[in-house]
C-alpha cells in the first residue's frame, strides 16, 4: 500500500496547487497526518506565545487523483484512522463559544489507552475523525486557510467524517487535489472550546470519481445518512445552506415539487451542528439512506 508521508503539507487550499503524489481509483493507500499544531505542543506546560502561529493545521498533501476533472465529484472512503497514544487539548483566552470566561490557558495532554482518553481519570472512548480534509476550491472561490472550512471541505470538524464514512467533494481541478491533516481522537459536536483531543494519525482512504455529476457543499455518507456539510458566516447562514442543498437532493433524487421535499424534509432530515468555533461555521443536514438511498440522490443531482 502507497504511504504518504506527513512531511508536505499545504496551509491553504487554492485552486493551483503542485501535488506531491498520485494516486489511482480505488487503490488504497494511506496518509500520515500531522495534529493541528504541528506536533508544538507536547507537554502542559507549554507556553503557548512561543507556538509558531504560521504552522497550524497543516494538511498532507495535494495529492493528484488519476482521471479525476474539473465538473466530477471525488469520492473519498475512509478505511481506518490510527490515532498515536497521545492528544491534546486547550483552551486559551478569549477562544471558543464561552471565550469570555476563558481567561487562562491550559493544556492538556491526554493518554490513550485501550481505545480509550484518560482525562482527570475518566475514560472517554475516542472515536478518530478527520478536521481538515479538502480539494481544490473554484478560482473564483479563491484561496482558503486550512483553518476555515467552504465548498471545497476544508477545516469541516465534523465527527461524521470518520472511519466507515465517505466524502464526497465538488471537483475543480485535474486530480482533484486532495489534502488531509487536524485529525481528532475525541470531539463532541460544536468543539466549543475551539480543540478537540488533536493527534496525528494514519489515515487509510480508497478514492474513485463520479463523473459529470457536481455538488456545490460537501457530503458525508455514514450508515445510516448522506449529510449536507454546509458553513456560513454564523450559524444561521450554514444551516439555511444546509437545508436549501438537502431539500433539493430529495427533490432531485424523489422527483418531487419543491414543496413536498421541504415539508418531507421538516419530517425526517436532522439538522446538526458541526463546529461553531472556526473561521466559519458548520452544520450538517442529514438525509435517512432509507428515505433516499446515496446513490439515487447523486443520480438524482441536476
Ligand atoms: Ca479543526
Ligand atoms: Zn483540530
Amino acid at each position: 500500500m502507497k504511504i504518504i508521508k506527513g512531511d508536505k503539507v499545504i496551509y491553504k487550499f487554492v485552486n493551483e496547487m503542485k501535488h506531491i503524489d498520485r494516486v489511482s481509483p480505488k487503490e488504497k493507500f494511506l496518509v500520515e497526518t500531522n495534529d493541528c499544531f504541528f506536533q508544538q505542543v507536547q507537554d502542559e506546560n507549554m507556553v503557548l506565545s512561543e507556538l509558531d502561529y504560521d504552522c497550524l493545521n497543516p494538511a498532507t498533501g495535494p495529492i493528484f487523483v488519476e482521471g479525476c476533472q474539473a465538473g466530477d465529484i471525488l469520492k473519498v472512503k475512509i478505511h481506518d484512522i490510527e490515532v498515536e497514544d497521545k492528544g491534546v487539548t486547550m483552551t486559551f483566552p478569549g477562544e471558543g463559544v464561552l471565550g469570555d470566561q476563558a481567561t487562562k490557558s491550559k493544556v492538556r495532554v491526554l493518554p490513550i489507552e485501550d481505545g480509550q482518553a484518560i482525562f482527570n481519570g475518566i475514560k472517554i472512548p475516542i472515536v478518530p475523525m478527520i478536521g481538515v480534509i479538502g480539494v481544490a476550491p473554484n478560482k473564483e472561490d479563491g484561496e482558503w486557510p486550512t483553518a476555515t472550512p467552504w465548498k471545497h471541505g476544508g477545516n469541516m470538524d465534523t465527527t461524521d467524517i470518520k472511519a466507515g464514512s465517505t466524502l464526497y467533494f465538488p471537483v475543480h481541478q485535474d486530480g482533484a487535489l486532495l489534502a488531509l491533516g487536524d485529525c481528532h481522537a475525541a470531539m463532541g459536536d460544536g468543539e466549543i472550546c475551539f480543540t478537540g483531543l488533536e493527534i496525528p494519525a494514519k489515515v487509510t482512504l480508497e478514492v474513485d470519481i463520479i463523473k459529470n455529476k457536481t455538488i456545490k457543499w460537501p457530503l458525508v455518507e455514514t450508515k445510516d445518512a448522506t449529510m449536507v456539510i454546509a458553513s456560513g458566516d454564523d450559524v444561521d447562514q450554514a444551516i439555511y445552506e444546509a437545508s436549501s442543498q438537502g431539500v433539493k437532493h430529495l427533490k432531485d433524487g424523489l422527483n418531487f415539487e419543491w414543496e413536498d421535499a421541504y415539508m418531507l424534509a421538516s419530517l425526517v432530515m436532522d439538522l446538526k451542528i458541526s463546529q461553531v468555533v472556526d473561521p466559519k461555521m458548520t452544520v450538517r443536514a442529514a438525509i435517512p439512506k432509507d428515505i433516499l438511498s446515496t446513490e439515487d440522490l447523486i443520480m438524482g443531482i441536476k
